[in-house]
């Protein structure tokens, strides 16, 4: 095989196309990886992700010194904050995981290129690197995964300095004073309290209702408060129409009940969802269409209309998020081997890594009865939870949903300091079909938060232990 021939080429080395290279080399495939920016990782690990979960930590760090650490008994004066140093820690987490990623590559004997890969038909792929050199690999088989971008509102462009996108709002170099955020999805709620608890002004704009809309009404509810109380202002039902400059001043406008609402403001983090990645990919050159959401059709094994060539990730239907672009492209890869691999769209839990976090798998509570499901549902507040009153954790539940006939587990939705950690013992339990009574059977260590999640499934059956 010629030194550009592969048996694997992969465009775009987010979670869903790193992974899938690693998996195309261990099942014995000759490998490349083509990605256009400077480091691997994706938008996961330079822009997403990482950063993001980077920063939450250390201002929730600096949010809890400065706010009820003297109950702890400790005190002190002059506590100040170091931005240029916070982000400098994220950078340090963000170079190290892309870097990880590169030895990953290296060690698999996986070989990357740098550069804007186009398809240019048949199963070929262009490479034009930074230099304007270009190349053609050839490829038995091809996987897109090429991610996704901001979505930009038309009334509201992305300026890059006052209107901005997570990319730029995980890099600012000074603490905005008035911060509106766009969306109270998992991006902008994330983002906002971030900003929030290092001190700025945070009003969050939301068309919908509610925040997090697509969590059960209690835990949108719930989380409302909580994040109310860490000075996040919410504006629900308000469409955002604009921005204006006035007087050296940008003024966001916006509508609720038919009357005109304005917003000052330093920055507007515009966080209302994000597009697949496929300009300048030549989809043309092998005749896929996109769909009515630019993103590209796939059959069950990630084939494209296109022989040879496959699509993972963002950039397809379905939840954008990272551990989904994963399983797809391992199971792309064993697809493409001739053995089994699947992706498990029923049970990829749902994140939000705010303080609560909020988490969910499966069936909500309202789906499972929108869907006419007869349930029994399991709910147990935090607060009679050991381990959460040692440790302030207190704020929130665990709600298991189970079918009434059978006592399958159908979902969960689990508000709470660690929310992220404990829905994946829920998942396991699904996974395998599991019973509300089986998970409310198995032992769990003692003092844990996840002792919680026993005493849901309990609770289902109306077994709660220490519900008051
Ligand atoms: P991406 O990670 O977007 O990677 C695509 C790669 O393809 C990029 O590196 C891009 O440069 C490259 N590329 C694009 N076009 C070309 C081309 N023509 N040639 C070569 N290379 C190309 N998800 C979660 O699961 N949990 C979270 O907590 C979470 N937090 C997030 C926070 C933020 C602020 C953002 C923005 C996103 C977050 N996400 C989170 C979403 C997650 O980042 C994405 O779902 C995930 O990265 C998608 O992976 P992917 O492999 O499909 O694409």
């Amino acid at each position: 095989m010629s030194e550009n021939n592969f048996d694997l080429i992969v465009i775009g080395s987010g979670p869903g196309g790193y992974v899938a290279a690693i998996r195309g080399a261990q099942l014995g495939l000759k490998t490349a990886l083509v990605e256009k920016s400077k480091t691997l990782g994706g938008t996961c690990l330079n822009i997403g992700c990482i950063p993001s979960k980077a920063l939450l930590h250390s201002s929730e760090v600096y949010y809890h010194t400065s706010h009820g650490i003297a109950d702890h008994g400790i005190t002190f004066s002059n506590l100040s904050l170091d931005l240029k140093k916070l982000m400098k820690k994220k950078e340090d987490t963000v170079a190290k995981l892309c870097g990880g990623v590169a030895h990953l590559m290296k060690t698999n004997k996986i070989k990357v290129f740098h550069g804007l890969g186009s398809l240019i038909g048949g199963t070929q792929v262009n490479v034009k690197e930074e230099t304007g050199t270009e190349l053609t690999l050839s490829g038995k088989n091809i996987i897109i995964a090429t991610g996704s971008s901001p979505i930009e509102l038309p009334f509201l462009k992305f300026d890059g300095e006052t209107v901005v996108s997570s990319t730029e709002a995980i890099a600012f170099d000074k603490v905005p004073e008035k911060l509106v955020v766009v969306g109270a999805g998992a991006i902008g709620l994330e983002l906002g309290l971030v900003w929030a608890r290092l001190g700025a002004q945070v009003d969050v704009i939301e068309f919908l209702p509610s925040i997090v809309a697509a969590f059960d009404k209690d835990v949108s509810k719930t989380a409302e408060r909580l994040f109310k109380k860490q000075g996040l202002n919410f504006h629900l039902s308000t469409k955002v129409t604009g921005l204006k400059h006035s007087g050296g001043k940008h003024i966001l406008t916006a509508e609720k009940d038919g009357k005109t609402i304005e917003f000052e403001a330093d920055k507007v983090l515009v966080s209302v969802g994000r597009k697949p990645h496929t300009d300048n990919l030549g989809l043309q050159s092998v005749a896929i269409e996109t769909d009515e959401k630019s993103r590209i059709p796939v059959n069950d094994h990630y084939k494209t209309s296109a022989p040879g060539i496959y699509a993972i990730g963002d950039v397809i239907a379905g939840p954008m998020l990272a551990h989904k672009a994963e399983e797809e492209g391992i199971a792309c890869v064993e697809r493409i081997v001739g053995q089994a691999g699947h992706t498990n769209y029923d049970l990829i839990p749902n994140v939000i890594y705010t303080d609560p976090e909020i988490a969910s798998v499966g069936l909500g509570e309202t789906r499972a009865k929108e869907q006419g499901i007869d349930v029994k549902v399991g709910k147990f507040n935090f607060a009679g939870n050991g381990r959460a009153i040692a440790t302030d954790a207190t704020d929130g539940f665990a709600k298991i949903i189970a079918c009434k006939k059978t006592d399958r587990i159908l979902g969960a939705q689990v508000i709470s300091k660690h929310a992220s950690e404990l829905i994946a013992s829920i998942v396991g339990h699904m996974e395998y079909g599991g019973s509300a009574e089986d998970l409310a059977r198995t032992i769990h260590a003692h003092p844990t938060v996840s002792e919680a999640i026993k005493e849901a499934a309990l609770a289902v059956d109306g077994n709660a232990l220490h519900s008051a």
